[in-house]
C-alpha cells in the first residue's frame, strides 16, 4: 500500500471527525511502528504532498515510533 493511499484515508477519517463533532481539528498524535515500512519522515513528506493548498497543510502531526502494535495509527485528536 502507497502511503497517499494511507493519507487519503486518514483525511477522510478527520473530515468525519470534524462533522461529527462539529469542531476544527488542529493536532493529531499518531504511532508509527519501528518496524514498519514508513518512516516519520517519509509519512510527513508524503503528508505535506497531499495537502499542499489544502486547509490540512496547517495541521500539526506529533509522531511516536512503537515496538509494538499497527504500522500506523492514530491515537488522539485535538480540536481547536
Ligand atoms: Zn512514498
Amino acid at each position: 500500500m502507497h502511503e497517499t493511499h494511507l493519507i487519503d484515508n486518514i483525511l477522510k477519517y478527520l473530515k468525519n471527525e470534524e462533522s461529527k463533532t462539529r469542531r476544527k481539528i488542529k493536532k493529531i498524535h499518531v504511532t508509527l511502528s519501528e518496524f514498519g515500512a514508513i518512516t516519520a519522515q517519509h509519512f510527513l513528506e508524503h503528508f505535506k504532498e497531499v495537502t499542499s493548498g489544502t486547509k490540512w497543510s496547517g495541521l500539526t502531526i506529533v509522531i511516536k515510533k512503537v515496538k509494538y502494535g499497527p504500522e500506523f495509527e492514530i491515537t488522539k485528536i485535538n480540536f481547536k
